[in-house]
């Protein structure tokens, strides 16, 4: 049995949380490969070292003195240090990032040197290997991951090291220099790690005890999520919930790993389980709530618009012409809408309108905004009857006019659109008939 372990930068913000850390990876023989993220946030208010080292390239950058900044860092990983009492020093490490500020600061490598640095700490404390992921995680010259490269290069390196430390966030571009995924990029690292050895188990350790079904601040205290689908999170994450970085899924779905994200404050808790498909039940027949604010309607009306061939296809084109992408759908036999981002929208409108007009020749066309959209996302859903029905009656009750439906024939989630006045309400609406009355 081998497991990845990825910790965020929250559960190694100081050396009471390595700690922990610590005693997480030693209680189970199976955690082999670790992967680290930078310092992150102590308190409210303090800076992650990942903020710390932008400034630090900003300031570089401009000409203008890094020392406060840099200071800061050095002394972030000292105290780390100091607290686990470890004979070590990075003072030579902190010396090659304070020349590289100095002479040709680049803002990914830069970046990268709190995980880096991070990732130095870890391996001395727990006595593992440390694996520089620029031998082994690889982009191209577009800059995307290389997958079959680096899962060929991964897995050769942790073949041989039966132990070690693979810090998070960053890899090797195609011309030779550090390159970062994009912020909160260590869950790509441990994905890919967890991928490249076809782990058991990938544990996502963070500072909550899982995903929750909704967002905790619109819903006071909402329930945690025990076993979601990759595809349902899909659905979620699209439609807002931060949960994994987007890219975290694929390196492990492919291999059929499943992802348990865990507490580091709390590790007997059971976390919540990403799984491929599962016959566990949700507890509650929506797994989860999520939604976004600020979308722009488009409603195009034709007479026999439905017996017309191709209409539909001369309004999408109108929207791609000008680059814009459509979310979602919903059609009626005359009518059919186009729901679209609202900044995306707003400075192209009159130009998508006319080319409409120009294309398919509608008899009006309408547009409302300050909408929002909120997903309902269940497996459960579709063997429950009334879903649909509780979901208007809960919103009815709460006041609150639904302007959109729309489903998908999965029967996965349910998209419902309101005004972005009533978005929090109808989430706090939907939530209780689901959770609260526990049915
Ligand atoms: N340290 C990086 C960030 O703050 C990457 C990560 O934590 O995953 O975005």
């Amino acid at each position: 049995m081998k497991k990845v372990v990825k910790f965020g930068g929250s559960s190694l913000a100081d050396a009471k949380q390595f700690k922990k850390v610590g005693d997480i990876v030693r209680a189970d023989e199976s955690r082999v490969y670790v992967v680290p993220s930078a310092p992150g946030k102590r308190f409210d208010g303090d800076t992650k070292v990942t903020d710390l080292l932008y400034r630090c390239y900003d300031l570089a950058k401009s000409g203008a003195s890094f020392t406060d900044p840099f200071r800061e860092i050095c002394s972030r990983y000292n105290e780390i240090i100091r607290g686990l009492e470890l004979d070590f020093s990075l003072d030579d490490e902190f010396a090659v990032i304070e020349e590289h500020l100095k002479t040709e600061p680049d803002s990914d490598y830069i970046a990268s040197r709190g995980e880096y640095l991070n990732g130095r700490v870890m391996a001395n404390y727990l006595g593992f290997e440390f694996i520089d992921p620029v031998t082994c995680i690889f982009f191209d010259e577009h800059g995307l991951l290389d997958e079959y490269k680096t899962k060929k290069a991964m897995k050769a390196k942790l073949m041989e090291t039966p132990k070690a430390v693979v810090p998070g966030f960053y890899g090797c571009s195609h011309d030779g220099r550090v390159k970062t995924f994009s912020r909160g990029g260590s869950d790509v690292t441990g994905s890919i790690v967890a991928g490249a050895i076809r782990a058991d188990v990938y544990e996502n350790w963070t500072d909550v005890s899982g995903f929750l079904v909704a967002d905790p601040r619109i819903v006071s205290e909402p329930a945690a999520i025990k076993t979601i689908t990759y595809k349902e999170l899909r659905e979620l994450s699209y439609m807002g919930a931060s949960v994994l970085h987007e890219d975290a899924i694929f390196p492990v779905r492919h291999e059929g790993i499943p992802i348990n994200i865990k507490n580091t404050n709390c590790p007997d808790d059971t976390g919540t389980w990403i799984v491929e498909s599962t016959c566990q039940k949700s507890g509650y027949v929506v797994t989860g709530i999520a939604g976004k604010k600020d979308f722009c309607a488009v409603l195009i009306s034709k007479d026999m618009m439905n017996s017309e061939v191709g209409f539909c296809r001369k309004v999408l084109q109108a929207f791609e012409e000008n680059g814009i992408s459509i979310e979602h759908m919903p059609s009626g036999i005359d009518t059919m809408t186009v729901v679209v981002h609202e900044t995306e929208f707003m400075d192209k409108e009159q130009r998508v309108v006319s080319a409409i007009h120009r294309m398919a020749e509608p008899d009006s066309i309408e547009i409302e905004s300050d909408l929002a959209l909120i997903a309902v996302v269940g497996r459960g859903m579709k063997s429950q009857r009334g879903t649909a029905g509780r979901i208007f009656s809960a919103l009815a009750h709460a006041h609150v006019n639904v302007r959109m439906i729309d489903q998908g024939s999965s029967e996965l989630n349910i998209i419902i659109g309101v005004a972005n006045k009533d978005f929090e309400n109808a989430i706090r609406a939907i939530y209780a008939i689901f959770v609260e009355t526990q049915i």
